[in-house]
C-alpha cells in the first residue's frame, strides 16, 4: 500500500505531498522544481528547523561550529550518510555559531553533537564524531 507523506523541500522549505512508493523515484519539488532529495545535508536555521523536523522523514540534526576541529573532521562522513540514507531519512546541518537560539533550545552543551527528531520530537541523541560505520549503525538502530 503506498501511501502519502509530506516532506519538506530542501531548497524552497516548501512542505510537499509525495506517494511513498515515488521517494525512490527522484521526486521534484512541485513549488521549486529541485530535486527532493539532493543526496546532501540541508542547512538549517530557526526558520526553517520546524518544517523539516515535522516533516514524516526522520531527521538526523548535526549541530557544528567552524572553529571545532572534530566538527570539520566529521562533515564528511555527515555528508557522505546523507547520499546513503535519503530518501530514507533528511540530514541536516545546525552551524551553532550563526544559530544560537536552536543550540539553546536544545540545550547543545559540546559539538559535534547529533540528534534524531522525528515527528517534531527527539528521539536519539549523542555527542561527539563517529567513525562512518558507527555512525550509520547508530542511525539505523535509532529507526530501526
Ligand atoms: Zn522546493
Amino acid at each position: 500500500m503506498s501511501q502519502p507523506i509530506i516532506i519538506a523541500c530542501p531548497h524552497c522549505h516548501r512542505k510537499n505531498r509525495i506517494d511513498s512508493d515515488r521517494l525512490a523515484e527522484s521526486p521534484r519539488c512541485g513549488v521549486c522544481k529541485a530535486a527532493l532529495f539532493a543526496g546532501e545535508p540541508v542547512v538549517l536555521d530557526t526558520g526553517n528547523f520546524n518544517t523539516h523536523a515535522s516533516s514524516e522523514l526522520p531527521l538526523v540534526v548535526d549541530f557544528w561550529a567552524p572553529w571545532c576541529g572534530p566538527c570539520r573532521q566529521f562533515a564528511p562522513t555527515f555528508a557522505k550518510a546523507a547520499s546513503e540514507l535519503e530518501p530514507r531519512v533528511r540530514l541536516g546541518k545546525v552551524n551553532t555559531e550563526e544559530q544560537q537560539a536552536l543550540a539553546s533550545r536544545f540545550g547543545i552543551r559540546s559539538i559535534p553533537t547529533l540528534l534524531i527528531m522525528r515527528g517534531g520530537k527527539e528521539i536519539a541523541r549523542v555527542a561527539g564524531a563517529m567513525p562512518p560505520g558507527q555512525f550509520m549503525q547508530w542511525v539505523n538502530q535509532q529507526l530501526g
